[in-house]
């Protein structure tokens, strides 16, 4: 059993070199968690890959914090600013203190992409 937490952020060489030659034991078997970090990295393309006939390659189960009319704005900030499915955090996050943080990170990180700082 192989299980990476924040696959998105691992080294791609590190995955292809030493993790895709385990998966292609019997029975090896893989649990990779992460945040997506946006659409055009290894992860991403991970989670999309189908086989020859359309079906996913992987089973994946997509969580998320940001609502379908948010995923279409512009910025990555923006996107993160969501605060209209705080009904799907998990269990041990707090629904209002998820808000109240990030609002206000989020303002502070919209800022700094507006004044070039980031
Ligand atoms: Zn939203």
């Amino acid at each position: 059993m192989i299980i990476i937490d924040e696959a998105a952020y691992i080294s791609v060489d590190l995955f292809f070199e030493t993790i895709c030659p385990l998966l292609g034991m019997e029975t090896a078997a893989m649990i990779a968690i992460s945040t997506p970090l946006g659409p055009f990295n290894y992860f991403s393309k991970l989670i999309q890959l189908t086989e020859e006939d359309g079906t996913p390659f992987f089973n994946v189960k997509q969580l998320g914090t940001v609502c379908v009319e948010c995923l279409k704005l512009p910025t990555q900030a923006e996107m993160l600013a969501c605060t209209h499915v705080t009904d799907r955090l998990p269990p041990w996050k707090s629904g209002a203190r998820y808000e109240h943080i990030y609002k206000h990170l989020i303002m502070l990180v919209i800022s700094l992409f507006e004044g070039g700082l980031i």
